[in-house]
């Protein structure tokens, strides 16, 4: 395709677009061909090194600036973002296997997030906390916490980076910034589009594996928050290492969504519902819906439907002429880890309504997949799969279905559908997970902290709790006389 930005593509640290110090680089792999997408320079501890100081350097000045410069300079980039949202979404396309028109829209949202944040940085000043004490008066003031590492993943790769940056600039931090290696190329163009926006160093690209660069990141003493978008095993390792220097952690980790589905459930709104949300990008989405588990009086109409439009969905190349509704998954070895969870709930006793097997010889695709009737403890209901894949399974009662809902190591997001106020609510309350949506699923606006409960990480995402995850908050107390 002739629009699409081949590079190079260089790190971006203090205002300059720089190689690797050991001039190491790396390939970057299309999941729709397999075939090589572009060359990324493969950073090192001595990239983040540099990168760090740098960060530091310009929090000197950046940590100073008032909420209003924040603003405008956070509306310039949602500005350039938005100019060039054509080119960055062919580039998300290509490079995450996405089809254009779902690459296209996530765009506008990123847009509006960061005006969300650029106008939430006007509302962040501390306040005047009044006389605790006689003879005393007291202020709390919120302050930024200075150099912050961020470690994003690579399903939404510019999405969530814009997620982690915008709360944590508004704020007053500077940024050290390490996109997935599997997709680092519109992360890489966004930090040189910011260079119109924001002053040198303040948001600095670092490209390269997990470790050494992530971890290079978590070890360094200047850097004094460490936030993360990944799986739950790197959420593990980062907060065990962040140990060391006490620093703070913020974890955006794995999820495993239940969709409670009571009697009187609306069942074509369901299976659209459940469709979307086990296909859109793969599956590959935190929140997608992976576990339907529905009521006796439902059960046998909702495998059904749900077959039915799974194997409807259209799998093809984000890249091609027609028109699509699901690309592949993002690498081959991804491909083989989803087929694997498949095979092993079909060998213990799930029954494969649709899906189940690779599509196509080139690229990494993956046929839209349910399983009917898998045990709760069966590993395709435990663990994440990260895929087009849905497991069905029936539970005999509200407090059965609840109970298996939350019985997996998992707490991120939940949906529960009925049409009574009641149960859905007293669902709700029951539901430990940081996100319940009722009679629907995947929805979200800026508004909305988007955070775990027990291991899919802790801190919030999104919304003035973003904003706040990335401060320090300081109590000043003054004598009167
Ligand atoms: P991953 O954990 O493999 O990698 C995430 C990032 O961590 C990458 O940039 C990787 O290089 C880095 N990393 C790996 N090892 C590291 C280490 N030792 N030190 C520092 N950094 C390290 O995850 P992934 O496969 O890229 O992404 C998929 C996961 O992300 C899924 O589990 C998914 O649920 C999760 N996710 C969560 C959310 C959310 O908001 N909760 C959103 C999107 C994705």
């Amino acid at each position: 395709m002739s629009d699409f930005p081949t590079g190079p593509y260089r790190n971006v640290v203090g205002g300059e677009l720089l190689d690797a110090r050991d001039g190491a680089t790396q390939t970057i792999v299309e999941p729709a061909t397999g075939a090589s997408l572009a060359e990324v320079p493969r950073g090192g501890a001595a990239d983040v090194e540099h990168a760090v100081s740098v960060a530091a350097a310009a929090f000197e000045t950046w940590g100073q600036t008032t909420p209003q410069e924040r603003q405008v300079a956070l509306l310039k980039l949602a500005e350039l973002v938005e100019r060039h949202s054509e080119e960055l979404a062919r580039l998300e396309s290509r490079d995450a296997g996405k089809p254009l028109p779902a690459a296209r829209e996530e765009f506008p949202v990123c847009v509006e997030e960061l005006q969300f944040f650029a106008g939430a940085a006007r509302v962040l000043d501390g306040k005047a906390a009044g006389e605790y004490m006689r003879g005393y008066t007291s202020m709390l003031r919120r302050e930024p916490i200075g150099v912050v590492g961020q470690i994003t993943p690579w399903n939404y790769p510019f999405q969530m980076a814009i997620w982690k940056i915008a709360p944590a600039l508004a704020a007053g931090n500077t940024i050290v910034l390490k996109p997935s290696e599997l997709t680092p190329l519109s992360t890489l163009r966004l930090a040189e589009l910011a260079l119109e926006a924001l002053p040198p160093g303040v948001l600095n690209v670092v490209t390269g594996d997990g470790d050494p660069v992530g971890a290079a990141l978590v070890r360094d003493a200047r850097v004094g928050m460490v936030s993360l978008t990944g799986s739950v095993a790197t959420g593990k390792r980062i907060a065990a290492e962040a140990a060391a220097t006490l620093k703070r952690v913020h974890l955006e980790l794995g999820g495993k969504a239940p969709v409670v589905v009571f009697d009187d459930a609306d069942l074509e709104a369901v299976a659209a519902a459940v469709t979307i949300g086990a296909t859109f990008n793969a599956g590959q989405d935190c929140t997608a819906a992976t576990r339907v588990i529905a009521a006796p009086g439902v059960y046998e109409e909702l495998r059904e439907r749900l077959a039915a439009s799974m194997a409807a969905v259209r799998v093809g190349d984000p890249a091609g002429v027609e028109e699509i509704d699901m690309g592949p998954v993002i690498s081959a070895r991804q491909r083989e880890r989803v087929l694997g969870f498949v095979a092993r709930a079909a060998d213990g006793g799930a029954e494969v309504l649709t899906g189940g097997s690779a599509v196509g010889d080139a690229g990494f695709f993956v046929a839209p997949t349910v399983l009917a009737g898998p045990r709760q403890d069966a590993e395709i209901v435990q663990q994440e799969v990260f895929g087009p894949v849905i497991a069905v399974q029936r539970a005999d009662a509200e407090e059965t279905a609840l109970r298996w809902a939350n019985d997996t190591p998992y707490g991120l997001a939940a949906s529960v559908w009925t049409r009574d106020v009641g149960r859905a609510l007293r669902a709700a309350k029951q539901l430990r997970f940081g996100c319940v949506w009722i009679n629907d699923h995947l929805p979200f606006v800026s508004e909305m902290p988007h955070g775990g409960f027990k291991q899919s990480g802790y801190g919030k995402d999104l919304s003035a709790y973003a904003l706040e995850e990335y401060t320090e908050l300081k109590h000043v107390m003054a004598k009167l006389d």
